[in-house]
């Protein structure tokens, strides 16, 4: 016998329990509407609650039009998203909602005040929303539209519910980190109703890189400070950390747009790494100039040039008999890339929703009720807090427009 289909009716159904829904939902409450959200794993803001382990980085304290600027190719795209609800506004907000403090930290990178972990900070938001009304439905699972106001859901028990909304808003999430709930399983649903779908790609992740196994044993872990990444004319100061396969850190999340682009051309990606940036290459010649005489990992622990480096010059069969050929590999070493990291451990992804799917409040042409955001939707950011901000911004998008449209 087939199990009875549940009919549930609400003014706003939200997927995806993320901190693309916790900021929507505090907006929609606060103007007054009945929100239902429906997670399919067992509990809220897994991913969130990742992000945090490390100091939850909610934002960046650069001022428009840089902060806009970090977006690279997608900036036009996201500009009004943030135009219409910054970094500080987020600060004002969680101040106002929340009551909780922000405060700027190294780099321009904002956090929760100092002495609230990520874990807490979002416990805290998840408590403020149920205790404004948010009815919150786990272990429901997306998976379709039965017309453009009906969603259907399947609970634990293989049941199925159909939720007639006013207006929805979808925020799955996308590929990386799957067992935090964001594992893609949305994508037929969204191919059934004809919607493009760019495929995946890692972002904000490691690369792998041309070495061989007992250089990845040696320095395992190990950081590589004060360098500087170049590829294409764009150059990131930071530090690199070595791992077991290739390359983490700042300065290599921060050229995966240029590095995807390479390996897409079927091009060899060779990335200049300058191991002293701190100092000119005039500097450096003088400096091993006086140095003359003494062996290479002398040399180098003199000039505080990790000694990684020597070996990589063995791997990559590097001449460097005089001090101009050391100069040279020192200020601007070939790293070859081999490959993109694996997309599961990615900070982040690229790929998902097309944005041509989508209007301007980021309600989908092919089913108009239903809203977009988060990482979903195909558009890229940096780490620094440039992610949430863009989740947080189209969250806040969607819910002017929903407020608009149910409240005039
Ligand atoms: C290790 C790590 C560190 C990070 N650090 C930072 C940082 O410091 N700063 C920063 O800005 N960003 C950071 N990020 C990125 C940030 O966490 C994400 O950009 C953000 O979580 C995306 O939010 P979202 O709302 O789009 O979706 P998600 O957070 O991915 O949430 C999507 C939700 O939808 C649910 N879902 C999926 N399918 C269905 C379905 N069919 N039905 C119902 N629910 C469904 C999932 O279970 C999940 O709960 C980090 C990410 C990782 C992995």
């Amino acid at each position: 016998m087939e199990k009875p289909i549940q009919h549930i009716e609400t003014e706003i159904a939200l997927v995806g329990g993320g901190p693309s829904a916790l900021m929507a939902a505090t907006f929609l409450l606060d103007a007054g509407l009945k929100v239902r959200l429906y997670e399919y794993t067992s509990s809220l803001a897994k991913k969130f609650n990742v992000a945090g382990k490390s100091g939850l980085n909610l934002t960046n304290s650069l001022e428009d039009p840089s902060f806009i600027e970090m977006y690279g190719d997608d900036a036009a795209w996201i500009r009004p998203f943030i135009l219409n609800f910054n970094n500080k506004d987020l600060r004002e907000t969680l101040l106002h909602f929340l009551g909780i403090e922000t405060y700027i930290g190294s780099s321009g990178k904002v956090f929760p005040k100092e002495d609230l972990s990520g874990a807490r900070f979002i416990k805290l938001w998840i408590k403020y929303l149920k205790g404004q009304g948010l009815a919150v439905f786990t272990h429901h699972k997306f998976i379709g539209w039965i017309d453009d106001n009906a969603l259907q859901f399947e609970d634990r028990s293989g049941d199925l519910i159909t939720v007639y909304a006013k207006k929805a808003m979808l925020a799955m999430g996308g590929v990386s980190w799957p067992m935090t709930g964001s594992d893609g399983n949305w994508i037929d649903s969204f191919k059934a109703k004809g919607i493009q779908l760019a495929p995946w790609q890692a972002s904000n992740c490691g690369v792998q890189i041309s070495a061989d196994a007992t250089f990845f044993e040696k320095w395992n872990g190990q950081f590589l400070k004060n360098v500087q990444l170049s590829l294409n004319g764009k150059s990131v100061k930071g530090e690199i950390r070595i791992s077991r396969y290739g390359f983490e850190g700042k300065p290599i999340y921060h050229l995966v747009p240029e590095i995807r682009k390479e390996l897409r051309k079927g091009d060899d990606c060779t990335l200049s790494l300058d191991f002293k940036a701190n100092m000119s290459a005039e500097n450096l010649l003088k400096k091993l100039e006086e140095l003359k005489g003494n062996s290479l990992s002398k040399t180098l622990k003199s000039l505080s040039v990790h000694p990684s480096f020597s070996m990589l010059l063995k791997i990559y069969q590097l001449d460097y008999t005089t001090s101009v050929d050391l100069v040279k590999w020192i200020k601007s070493f070939p790293i070859r890339v081999e490959e993109l990291a694996d997309i599961k451990k990615a900070i982040s992804v690229v790929g998902g929703v097309s944005k041509e799917e989508l209007n301007e409040d980021l309600s989908l042409k092919k089913v108009p009720n239903s809203y977009l955001a988060g990482e979903m939707i195909d558009w890229d950011a940096p780490t620094g807090g440039y992610l949430l901000q863009a989740c947080f911004s189209m969250a806040k998008t969607v819910a002017d427009s929903m407020i608009e449209d149910l409240k005039f």
